[in-house]
């Protein structure tokens, strides 16, 4: 780490994710300068969670109890006083939460316990689209919206007597603030209750999900706000400044776009257990696939997420099948094998897949004629095409765009294979760059609160971070990548509507 003056300022990100709480600490030149972080199932064992999750038997609900971050968070700054961390010299702090709300015992994002909820209200809405348009995704389980509509008929009482609604980042924003924190816009998409163009709670959205939630919500600010200064309780406590800026806080995956200083028309490609992709977006169209949010440091912006549910186990399957477990020989028959396949499409949904909901292996010669088999080295690259296709197809469904200023970044497990990330940037004939995500959330944090002190004087996110760490390259698309993919991309999505088309019987 960076040795800092001894009083030069400090900004700080937090992170409180699905298992821990994090902090890292950045100074001007951007450099991080402590970190830190509380387990909560280890280092707060009488919460009794797993993963930092109660499941519930019904083995749909999943909740945190809000205590527990609470704890964390005063063991987390406690611990940091003991090392000699000078919070004196933070001018500001910022951070981020998982998706979810906070009643006592808070549903978090792994709950799928509102599916009736999530009828009404597309119902009301008029339709999943509408309601897509309007807040950026179709009705889901976890969010907020569906939560509320069901902690409202299930548990009237306690609902009658709440009296504010919070996110686990505008929770995690009051506890430094001393009083209510606005929710922000960008985490606010992900309820199923914000308007993302308007920036403003949907009338219909509210009448539909319960009376007076407007109240309850708050106002919804924008993600660079300055909310105040910290508390005088936790000036007192640890040391802060009172002229330290609390600048809202936003959601988890918000933040790690910040943390990856993602440009315009850049795509992020989390390569993990199931595939994520990440985009920025000046002109989004909301679909029934994927989320669209508020972009968290761009004013007028959006951004998207998609996720793939088959990923590395999928890829897993197929190297254990076809090469005898070994990533090399993978790599190797994605070596031998030229870009195209000669023509052959593959659909590997081992599970029901997520983006597009469709499930079972399915094999297309140049022909578009069904077969059953392939030799290993077509199955291979069968395999990373097809999964690279659907994550293009998917992406420019919902606004994205391949210019000649874009880059992949790749991330996750099989971000570390050369042979898959060259499919990938001959697919998007984009070049590939790779970043390491594992605390992009929390740096992300920090990055925005420093940005958070100049945003109202019209300074972008961008021009500010520009000597952030830049990721490597490690991939350049192929001379004949377009000719290649471009009409394979056209053929691969009418075969999708055929694949759809089955998996509905
Ligand atoms: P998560 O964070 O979702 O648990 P990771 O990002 O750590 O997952 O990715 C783990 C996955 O990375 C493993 O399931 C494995 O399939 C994949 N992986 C690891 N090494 C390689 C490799 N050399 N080539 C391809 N995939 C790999």
């Amino acid at each position: 780490m960076a040795a800092a003056e001894p009083d030069s300022p400090l900004y700080l990100g937090l992170d409180f994710s699905t298992q821990q709480l994090k902090a890292v600490a950045i100074d001007g030149d951007l450099g991080p300068v402590h970190q830190d972080s509380v387990q909560f199932d280890s280092e707060l064992p009488e919460f009794r969670t797993h993963g930092g999750v109660h499941i519930h038997p019904d083995g749909l609900t999943v909740t945190s109890p809000v205590l527990m971050w609470v704890k964390a968070l005063d063991l987390l700054l406690d611990r940091m006083k003991a090392a000699g961390f000078g919070f004196s010299r933070v001018r500001a702090l910022s951070g981020s939460g998982q998706d979810s709300f906070s009643v006592q015992d808070s549903p978090v994002w792994m709950d799928s316990s509102s599916g009736l909820q999530c009828d009404a209200l597309q119902e009301a809405a008029g339709g999943a689209m509408r309601l897509a348009d309007i807040t950026g995704s179709r009705a889901y389980e976890r969010f907020t919206g569906n939560q509320i509509s069901k902690v409202r008929q299930t548990r009237p009482d306690q609902f009658q007597d709440t009296e504010r609604i919070s996110l686990v980042s505008s929770f995690g924003a009051s506890l430094f603030l001393g009083r209510y924190a606005a929710i922000d816009y960008s985490d606010g998409s992900g309820m199923n209750l914000l308007d993302i163009r308007d920036r403003m709670w949907s009338q219909i959205c509210l009448d539909a999900t319960a009376t007076n939630l407007e109240r309850l919500l708050g106002e919804p600010c924008p993600s660079t706000a300055v909310l105040g200064p910290v508390s005088s309780f936790l000036q007192h406590r640890y040391g802060f400044s009172g002229s330290c800026s609390i600048v809202a806080f936003t959601g988890d995956n918000p933040a790690s776009l910040a943390g990856m200083c993602l440009h315009q028309g850049d795509i992020a490609v989390s390569l993990g257990t199931s595939d994520t992709l990440f985009l920025s977006l000046s002109e989004p169209r909301p679909s029934l696939e994927g989320h669209v949010f508020c972009n968290p440091v761009e004013p007028d912006g959006f951004m998207a997420l998609l996720c793939f549910k088959n990923g590395s186990l999928t890829r897993e399957r197929v190297r254990d099948r076809c090469c005898s477990g070994s990533w090399d020989v993978f790599s190797q028959a994605l070596d031998g094998t030229p870009l195209g396949n000669h023509g052959n499409i593959g659909f590997y949904f081992d599970t029901m897949e997520i983006t597009p909901p469709a499930v079972g292996l399915h094999r297309f010669d140049a022909n578009d004629r069904q077969v059953s088999s392939w030799s290993p080295e077509l199955e291979v690259r069968a395999l990373v095409e097809g999964q690279f296709l659907s994550r293009r197809l998917h992406a420019e469904r919902l606004g994205y765009s391949i210019g000649s200023g874009t880059r992949v970044l790749a991330t996750g497990g099989a971000s570390a294979n050369r042979q898959i990330l060259q499919v990938l940037s001959d697919v998007f004939n984009a070049p590939v760059y790779t970043i390491d995500l594992s605390d992009s959330a929390c740096l992300g944090s920090a990055y925005r609160a420093l940005h958070g002190l100049v945003a109202d004087s019209g300074v972008s996110f961008l021009d500010l971070l520009r000597n952030a760490p830049e990721p490597q390259q490690v991939c350049r698309p192929h001379r004949s990548a377009p000719q290649v993919y471009d009409p394979m991309l056209r053929r691969f999505a009418e075969l999708e509507q055929k694949v759809l088309e089955k998996s509905r019987f």
